[in-house]
């Protein structure tokens, strides 16, 4: 497949003067060298996109919707293909890209909404004859920067809200991964979409700064690590642009004793090492609340631990994947030895697995007596090490949960009513679960994470997003026939008195 930029409704090959490689996570290997854009590629692509998106907002939400539609259809049709090369560059098993890539329908789905989520109000009569009510535009051109780790979904979650709501965006997938979000390119071109209203441009910081910084873009999305989500949000601010920016996650997940062990026991070994745990929403630190609980919940997930089967995208009976490249291999395995520095016990050492080839896999890792002065509990690590925090209580466990800098999600396991009520109203995250691992909400309900794992007060998915990917106006308007009053002059502040 030749993956290059796509703007104006068209592939874009670049002028080849910077590239990077693509690599096979489960390989090794080169796949091919990918051409990245400068500002001036990014200047183009705004300048068609203006045009098209001037057209669009103009266009009606019906004609819209059918696009929308026909792109769903498209994506039902070729989600082999999809998921495919999503697995050849990221690593991920298909079974997780189809499992990706059915969120990513949920977007399109959602988006169909875009009609009843942006409706305006209308208040008859607030004084004097006069009607108040309200809009929502598209807001023109919107910047949507990605990560690795969703390739499909993460593009489609932001744009097709934007391209519903009567926008252009302009999409910069992860250099690492950018062969889904061209294959999504070309569907939105053949459902329909006119010339010029999804664009990808690819490349790296450049890329990112000259959309940052290009007066026609007004909105940015941007979803990766937290240290690149704050400085995408102060510089898009400085700009004077709206910046919804999701982040970083560290997510804390307490066991009470009275919760359904076993059941707890499996949700934390597949939301803590799915997808290798590259997942923002992966659990990361488990909690569990008395030694007792701790012992049994040992006993129970090492096994577990050890059944899974580690291996490349495509090989039909892996759990987990290899981890998105070499220097994160690396970055995982110094996370390991500084917790065992530290003071960290290993329960499973996955540096012990050995693999052939050259892939970047590494096996599942559990550390015990992680304590919140350590960096395996304060640093995110996207890879398949998970540590165990002790905790004496559920007000230790809503404490230590709380001190974390990160409040991108958490999960409390227990049947009692009352812990889990205190736990979702004293904890500060943006995402919780109750006897749920991973509590990514519907299409319909707002993401989102609090603290530093969100930066901007909009959310970009769920109904929030057509607020975010539109412009609100609010029109006072009166007919002169209904207050013969308009016709008097009058010097003070108009008042509905
Ligand atoms: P990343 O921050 O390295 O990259 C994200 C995007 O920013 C990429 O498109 C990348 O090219 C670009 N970028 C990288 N360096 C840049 C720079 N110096 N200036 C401007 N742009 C730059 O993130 P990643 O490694 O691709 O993704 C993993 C991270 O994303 C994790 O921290 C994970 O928690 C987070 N994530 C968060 C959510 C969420 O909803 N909160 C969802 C998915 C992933």
């Amino acid at each position: 497949m030749e993956v290059s930029h796509f703007y104006n409704g068209k592939p874009e090959a670049g002028n080849g003067r910077q590239t990077g490689p693509v690599i096979n996570p489960s390989t090794g290997h080169k796949l091919y060298d990918l051409d990245y854009a400068d500002a001036a590629t990014v200047a183009d692509a705004v300048k068609h996109a203006k045009i098209a998106a001037a057209e669009w907002a103009s266009a009606s939400q019906a004609r819209r919707l059918q696009v929308i539609f026909k792109m769903r259809e498209l994506m039902l049709a070729n989600i082999d293909r999809i998921a495919e090369v999503t697995g050849l560059e990221n690593g991920k098993t298909l079974a997780d890209a189809k499992g990706e890539i059915g969120r990513a329908l949920e977007a399109l789905e959602f988006a169909t909404n875009a009609a009843q989520v942006s409706k305006g109000e209308y208040s008859l009569n607030v004084g004097g004859g006069i009607d108040v009510y309200s809009i929502r535009q598209p807001v023109g051109i919107v910047g949507c920067i990605a990560p690795f780790n969703f390739p499909v979904m993460v593009p489609l979650m932001m744009g097709s809200m934007a391209i519903a709501c009567g926008n252009a965006v302009i999409v910069k997938p992860s250099e690492k991964v950018p062969g889904a979000t061209f294959l999504i390119s070309q569907l939105w071109q053949e459902a329909g979409l006119p010339a010029g209203l999804w664009n990808m441009i690819n490349g790296g910081k450049e890329v990112v700064d000259a959309i940052l910084e290009h007066p026609d873009v007004p909105a940015i999305s941007f979803v990766g690590s937290t240290a690149i989500g704050e400085y995408i949000y102060q510089k898009g601010s400085a700009h004077s642009k709206r910046v919804a920016a999701y982040t970083g996650g560290k997510n804390h997940m307490v066991v009470m004793p009275d919760a359904d062990l076993e059941a707890a026991a499996n949700a934390f070994v597949s939301a803590g090492y799915g997808a290798a745990s590259q997942r923002c929403m992966a659990i990361s630190l488990l909690l569990p609340v008395g030694q007792g609980t701790a012992e049994k919940l040992i006993e129970l997930i090492v096994p577990k631990i050890k059944a899974l089967k580690v291996g490349g995208y495509n090989v039909e009976n892996a759990d987990f994947g290899a981890v998105i490249s070499s220097a994160s291999k690396q970055q995982v395995i110094s996370s390991i030895e500084t917790a065992i520095d530290q003071g960290a016990s290993v329960i499973i050492d996955g540096r012990e697995q050995q693999f052939d080839g050259d892939g970047f896999y590494i096996g599942a890792t559990l550390l015990d007596g992680v304590t919140t002065e350590m960096d395996m509990y304060n640093v995110e690590v996207f890879g398949p090490v998970r540590g165990i925090v002790r905790v004496d209580s559920l007000d230790d466990a809503i404490r230590v949960t709380n001190s974390h800098e990160y409040g991108n999600g958490a999960v409390i396991f227990t049947r009692d009513g009352e812990s889990a009520h205190r736990f979702v109203v004293e904890v500060k995250a943006g995402m919780l679960g109750v006897n749920v691992a991973v509590p990514v909400p519907v299409g319909h309900h707002n993401f989102g994470g609090l603290r530093r794992s969100k930066f901007g007060d909009a959310h970009m998915f769920g109904p929030d997003a057509a607020r975010f990917y539109s412009d609100l106006k609010t029109i006072s308007q009166r007919w002169p026939e209904a207050d013969q009053k308009a016709n008097n002059l009058s010097m003070a502040f108009p008042s509905n008195s």
